[in-house]
């Protein structure tokens, strides 16, 4: 999740100005580099963000128009070469973009053959070419662009500019945001309206599948085919804070809203359905080490420490592996007995938590082959690790862990078709997980249209001090994680347990004023959960219960039922998690706490 920014005007304003003011607004959706274009005074990158990139810009650099980039990094490290904007071979186009081009390679391979030379290892860098090569045909900017992004397979969100013709913009979306901003001889193309709002408020958003030819004083709003679309601009209201939210109040809904796109994004280009197995860029170099371990420890922190006990059900059961999953804590100062032939898998959203990373070291100190599932590129875990796997969640702003998770989970379900099909698991198994998987978006997208519903419940409870989380096998890790969000921005007591240790304990705590939410799915152990359902109700403690769609039992024993779409068992924590987090949001809102920055609490961890 890149935040681009771009401007065309004829009313003495300067470009380059309007432009590094206006980044500073977009600075959450990116900050690893950096970079601006004018035609009329040259490109500008850095790694880093705007304050890196201000201190290189000398006092001449001006002109009329421009465009600009803060980037995130989803394909190359983030160095200057892979900063944006990208250029064609002849330097006369020049995109900013946003999002990730699955085709990329193919593309690549296709233009080299023609005589393209690349010179970053960013995916974005193949449009400016593309449109070179179609400029040499159509000899018209807006045809070669079109015909450039009819193309290309992915998400985006792009800004272009030829410096033939420097006054004029084009923009294009599908998947990633585009606000064009409509001034008095000036026009804009951002990812929110944040930046835009300080010159005019009125707007115009693209939707998926369009794309917009800008002048000073006009913009053209056209799908990909070349049909016109007839928009007028709409005033908005929003301040710039709202903006960056996109409409919500706060990160954290924005974050779990995003869990659809999420899953896209973390599956994208890597789902091989026709062979039931998964592409893991990161995991080719050491393929051959990877058929060889005998065991696999995870190494987290937090709610990665929870994804990573999914993960260890998963490997198991469809890999064949042995897996324990080790707070990272305890890892880097005990003795763990690990070999060459054991692999340490560190989770980590930020990639830089000290103790995961502690722990990653330790291991590589006993010759073990070390491994990460790390949001973000070129953080220190990612640096020292032998290979690794990125999330492409973006960046996670709210301090609560949300949609990170989400993708560490779709993570390890690629990493466990990808180890099983070197082993055991047949092809119809692989291909029923990996269409299983194709089809999460759509249902987590059910799931989110039921949000109020959820919101009317968190408000129900709210007054409760305590809460117990249940769940079993595969959403025992759910019920962990529906306490720790709880805990997190809350601050109330909530534990999570596993439902079959009702009776070793916590059922002890339960009367009228103590209640459990319970993780009941139609999967392997339901029954089972059932019966601790049963032993809270025979003990009089409210329940809510999530259960899948369809179901008619948990309703008669439960006050509250939440249903979520049908998958299978070893996907079920990617739907299951998401109104257990809605949950958390709405209870924390409701007492009126600081959701996005919870007290005592950092977003990346890098102190012990
Ligand atoms: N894929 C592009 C890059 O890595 C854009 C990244 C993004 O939007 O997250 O440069």
């Amino acid at each position: 999740m890149c935040g681009i920014f771009a401007y065309t005007g004829s009313n003495g304003k300067n470009a380059a100005k309007v432009l590094l003011d206006g980044l500073v607004s977009l600075e959450y959706r990116g900050y690893d580099s950096a970079g601006i274009f004018i035609p009329e005074a040259g490109v500008i990158k850095t790694p880093g963000a705007v304050g890196a990139l201000r201190k290189k810009v000398p006092k001449n650099f001006k002109g009329k128009s421009g465009i600009a980039h803060l980037r995130w990094a989803t394909h190359g490290e983030p160095t200057e070469k892979n900063a944006h904007p990208h250029w064609s071979g002849d330097k006369e186009i020049w995109v900013v973009h946003n999002g990730i081009i699955e085709n990329w390679q193919e593309l690549r391979a296709k233009l080299i053959s023609k005589g393209h030379t690349f010179v970053s290892d960013s995916d974005s860098e193949i449009i400016p070419h593309l449109v070179e090569e179609h400029l040499k045909k159509h000899k018209n900017f807006e045809k070669a662009a079109l015909a450039a992004l009819n193309e290309i397979r992915g998400t985006f969100g792009i800004a272009m500019q030829y410096k033939g013709e420097p006054d004029k913009l084009i923009a294009a979306r599908m998947g990633s945001p585009i606000v064009i901003g409509v001034g008095k001889n000036e026009r804009f193309i951002a990812s929110d309206a944040s930046p835009i709002l300080p010159h005019t408020k009125k707007v115009v958003f693209l939707e998926d599948g369009e794309v917009a030819i800008l002048t000073p004083d006009k913009h053209t709003v056209l799908k990909l085919n070349a049909t016109k679309i007839q928009r007028e601009p709409e005033e908005i209201e929003w301040n710039a804070e709202q903006a960056q939210k996109g409409g919500h109040e706060h990160f954290m809904l924005k974050e779990i809203l995003e869990a659809p796109l999420v899953v896209e994004d973390t599956m994208r280009g890597r789902l091989i359905l026709n062979k039931g197995t998964s592409k893991l860029g990161g995991l080719d170099k050491v393929e051959k080490k990877l058929k060889e371990i005998d065991r696999i420890i995870i190494v987290a922190c937090g709610t990665a420490y929870l994804a990573g006990l999914v993960g260890e059900y998963m490997i198991e059961e469809f890999a064949g592996i042995p897996v324990e999953v080790e707070l990272a804590s305890e890892f880097r100062y005990r003795k763990p007995v690990v070999n060459k032939r054991t692999a340490v898998l560190a989770i980590s959203q930020s990639g830089e938590t000290l103790d995961t990373l502690e722990a990653i070291r330790e291991a590589k100190r006993q010759n073990a082959l070390t491994l990460g599932i790390v949001n973000t590129v070129g953080s220190t875990i990612t640096r020292e690790d032998d290979s690794g796997v990125y999330n492409h969640a973006g960046p996670e702003i709210s301090v609560a862990s949300t949609k990170a998770f989400i993708s560490q989970l779709v993570v390890l379900a690629l990493m466990t078709l990808f180890l099983g099909r070197q082993r055991k698991m047949t092809a119809a198994q692989g291909k029923e997980i990996a269409r299983e998987l194709k089809k999460l978006p759509g249902k987590l997208k059910a799931i989110l249209e039921n949000e109020k519903a959820i919101e009317t419940l968190a408000k129900k409870y709210s007054h409760h001090r305590d809460f117990l989380f249940l769940g079993r096998k595969y959403n025992y890790p759910v019920a962990l994680e529906g306490a720790l969000k709880l805990k997190e921005i809350s601050y109330i007591h909530a534990e999570g347990y596993g439902a079959g240790e009702m009776k070793h304990g916590p059922l002890a705590m339960i009367d009228e004023n103590f209640p459990t939410f319970a993780v009941a799915p139609h999967d392997s152990v339901y029954e089972k959960v059932l019966s601790a359902i049963q032993q809270v109700r025979a003990r009089k403690g409210p329940v809510i219960a999530l259960t899948t769609e369809g179901d008619s039992e948990v309703q008669k024993i439960a006050d509250d039922v939440i249903y979520v779409p049908q998958t299978i068992e070893m996907l079920s924590p990617i739907l299951n998690v998401v109104p257990l987090q809605l949950f958390a949001y709405y209870f924390a809102k409701e007492k009126g706490l600081n959701v996005d920055r919870p007290r005592n609490l950092a977003k990346s961890v890098t102190v012990e």
